[in-house]
């Protein structure tokens, strides 16, 4: 079927020239040719020709004002996606700009925009709006969607339904956050139609029964304020009637449960004057003629909305008792509030939207700062340019899912947000189909594909904990170490255990232990003498701790003829820090604030400038790192806790992760309470998956008082990990 369209290259000569603005029509009508010929025999769904659609964008794109470059990128917007032109194609005969704003368009395209979830639709706004590196991308994308929306009664009912939906979750709201409420209001009726038909019929309906009374009354309230305001201006301002959209309308019948009688801004009516102090003049002239409706005033002139909107509104009752709103505005408002971020192009020359960000801005503060005196063009500029440029980025999983992430946050923290299993068996990445280092870090759009391996004993790598950006992967991280690393932390705890046991003259064979430590290893909850091992190996049996009573008792049992020499114990050394320092004696001892170690701790000393010793934790990463260097390797001497260390002298903090609930920090601080461990700090805070993060620093006497805390901590319901920081 053969369709003829409105939308011709003439039509659009004939408004381009009918219109006040200058344009470069040899451009513009290259570009035409050159899409003509690319799509010359595709077709729309309508049966149209498929250039007929790439014209109507450039149409809509015209009556928003839109320079030369961004009509030729319309016009040019599906060449490259759906025809064998190239971009460098483009590039060569239209330039970088048009050639980049078609490239942005094209990327936006990857995007899957469907999610009936608020959360990831607001992810998906984000990305799009941060992926756009050029305003005007975005622009010409919400033109496209328009049209399409315009077109939508010849896909199928399942396409309808899934297109509006988008529009409605995703294109309408970035309209309406870039201030274009001419498109985000006919978005919004058109998705509504085809998700609610029967809603919007009746409510089409109900408003057209009224049309004629609400015509009329109109019409008197225009008229007589027409008068009124003829007295006061010289200038005659414009009047003009405005009805509200059948999707406002619905949103305040069925969501905040109204009747249509009860809205009040059913009725409006729109006044427009040359300058601020002419809208305050008509607002006193307005309040004198009508009686105002208490609570119904707003100036958001004076605060604009961080759309940029900016009107007084007032609600006042006319003689017929009906209520009415008015809103008042100077003609740089209106611009502003019809066409938002695109009103910069309305009847200025567009100015060259890429570069820094701030030149990408500067002309929102200028529209502001020309219409007003308040200070909010700062916080406007300030939040628009978190959406266009935010904290974060958003890349994808090869099926599609978005995963938002912390500026510079790299692959491992990526693998660790798709799930904590995804990380541990990580052994590459790839972006946009390349391989990538470790330290890669994701930009927005990108597709970000991890691979994993399921070779046994694979984990993270230690270096890890210094790339990645996230404390989650860093937590998740780190807790493998402690508790993946059996083989090892057995084979580190057994020859700890055997060492021991030498100093101490303990002398038992491999068949006598598994009784000998029965109780200890019962005390520390392991099921098996390698479970003792493990748990020593990483930590979580402080064997200089128990070794004396462990002493006492083979002495008891198995020294009877006392023939060999008994081992006796050194007095123990009493010390104010508790640490003793080998051969060295009495000194000036501090704790490092790196690694904050605590008695049980492995730890290790650094000789100081005159500070006297600084104490490490032997696995603390300046220790690690300081003894590669051959100047300082000299300066780590050994140093040991004393027998009897001060109590609950010793700070750590611990760092909860727990799903979010009501009463958790009530719960974490009864729990302290109960066992009287001192709480110096406590913070709180929400993840971005929505888990809760609690960070509470405690004091402490020593490593197993510290697992004691932590075993009490790990039992509270919904506590998913409980770990202590290096800090
Ligand atoms: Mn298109």
């Amino acid at each position: 079927m053969e369709m003829a369209s409105e939308y011709t290259i003439d039509a659009l000569i004939q408004k381009i020239i009918d219109g006040d603005k200058q344009y470069d029509l040899s451009k513009i009508v290259s570009a035409y040719e050159k899409a003509e010929f690319y799509h010359n025999g595709q077709k729309r769904e309508s049966g149209e020709d498929y250039i007929s659609h790439p014209l109507a964008v450039a149409y809509i794109l015209l009556e928003l004002g839109m320079d030369t470059d961004t009509i030729c990128s319309a016009i040019l917007h599906d060449v490259v996606e759906d025809t064998d032109c190239t971009l460098d194609e483009v590039r060569k005969d239209f330039g970088s700009d048009v050639a980049m704003l078609v490239n942005g368009v094209t990327k936006l395209k990857r995007i899957p925009a469907i999610s009936k979830e608020e959360q990831k639709a607001e992810n998906i706004r984000k990305m799009i709006l941060a992926m756009s590196e050029d305003i005007r991308v975005i622009i010409i994308k919400l033109c496209d969607r328009l049209h399409n929306m315009r077109t939508l009664q010849y896909c199928s009912d399942n396409k309808r339904r899934t297109i509006s939906l988008e529009t409605m979750n995703i294109y309408a709201p970035i309209a309406h956050r870039l201030g274009i409420s001419s498109i985000k209001e006919e978005l919004e009726d058109l998705s509504f139609k085809y998700l609610d038909p029967y809603a919007y019929e009746e409510i089409d309906q109900q408003m057209h029964l009224r049309t004629d009374t609400r015509e009329k009354f109109v019409d008197s309230i225009k008229d007589k304020i027409g008068k009124r305001l003829a007295e006061d201006f010289e200038k005659m301002p414009l009047i003009e009637g405005r009805v509200k959209s059948n999707y406002g309308i619905y949103k305040k019948v069925y969501r905040d449960g109204k009747e249509i009688e009860q809205i009040y801004d059913r009725y409006a009516v729109r006044v427009i004057v040359d300058t601020v102090n002419e809208c305050y003049n008509v607002l006193g002239i307005i309040h004198d003629m009508f009686k105002p409706i208490p609570n119904r005033f707003k100036d958001y002139i004076s605060t604009p909305k961080p759309n940029m909107y900016q009107s007084l509104h007032t609600t006042v009752i006319g003689r017929e008792g009906l209520p009415f709103e008015v809103q008042i505005r100077t003609w740089e408002m209106h611009q502003t509030a019809e066409y938002g971020i695109a009103a910069h192009w309305k009847y200025k020359e567009g100015i060259k939207g890429r570069g820094k960000e701030d030149n990408r801005l500067a002309w929102i503060r200028r529209i502001i700062e020309a219409q007003q005196e308040s200070n909010d063009a700062e916080e406007i500029v300030r939040t628009i340019k978190s959406d266009l440029a935010p904290d974060e980025v958003f890349a994808f999983t090869p099926k599609g899912d978005i995963i938002s992430l912390p500026k510079g946050a790299t692959v491992i923290d990526f693998a660790y947000a798709i799930h904590t299993q995804v990380g541990h068996k990580m052994c590459g990445a790839k972006v946009d189909k390349k391989m990538v280092s470790y330290d890669y870090q994701i930009k927005t759009g990108e597709i970000i594909e991890i691979l994993t391996t399921n070779v046994l004993g694979h984990g993270p790598s230690r270096s890890w904990l210094n790339i990645c950006k996230t404390n989650e992967a860093k937590s998740k991280i780190r807790s493998w170490f402690k508790k993946e690393r059996r083989e090892e932390n057995i084979y580190e705890g057994k020859n700890e255990l055997e060492r021991e046991f030498k100093r101490n003259y303990i002398r038992l064979s491999e068949d006598e232990l598994p009784e000998f430590l029965a109780a200890d290893i019962k005390r520390h909850n392991c099921e098996t003498l390698d479970d003792f091992y493990a748990a020593i190996g990483y930590g979580g049996v402080q064997l200089t701790k128990i070794v004396p009573r462990l002493r006492d008792d083979y002495n008891k049992k198995y020294v009877k003829d006392k023939e060999e020499p008994q081992y006796t114990p050194p007095k123990p050394v009493k010390t104010e820090s508790g640490v003793i320092v080998d051969d060295v004696g009495n000194c000036q001892v501090k704790f490092s604030q790196c690694c904050n170690p605590l008695p049980g701790d492995s730890i290790i000393g650094f000789v100081t400038r005159g500070h006297g010793v600084s104490v490490h934790k032997t696995d603390c990463i300046n220790y690690l790192s300081s003894i590669r260097q051959t100047d300082d390797a000299a300066r780590w001497i050994s140093v040991r806790w004393a027998d009897e260390t001060p109590q609950n002298n010793f700070k750590v903090t611990i760092d909860i992760v727990a799903n979010n609930r009501i009463g958790l920090l009530a719960d974490i601080s009864a729990i302290l309470a109960d066992i009287r461990i001192p709480m110096h700090e406590a913070t709180a805070r929400e993840l971005k998956n929505g888990n809760a993060n609690v960070m509470v620093t405690l004091s402490i006497a020593g490593v197993d008082q510290l697992n004691g805390v932590m075993n009490r901590l790990k039992k509270i319901n919904s506590v998913i990990s409980v770990d202590r920081t290096g800090k």
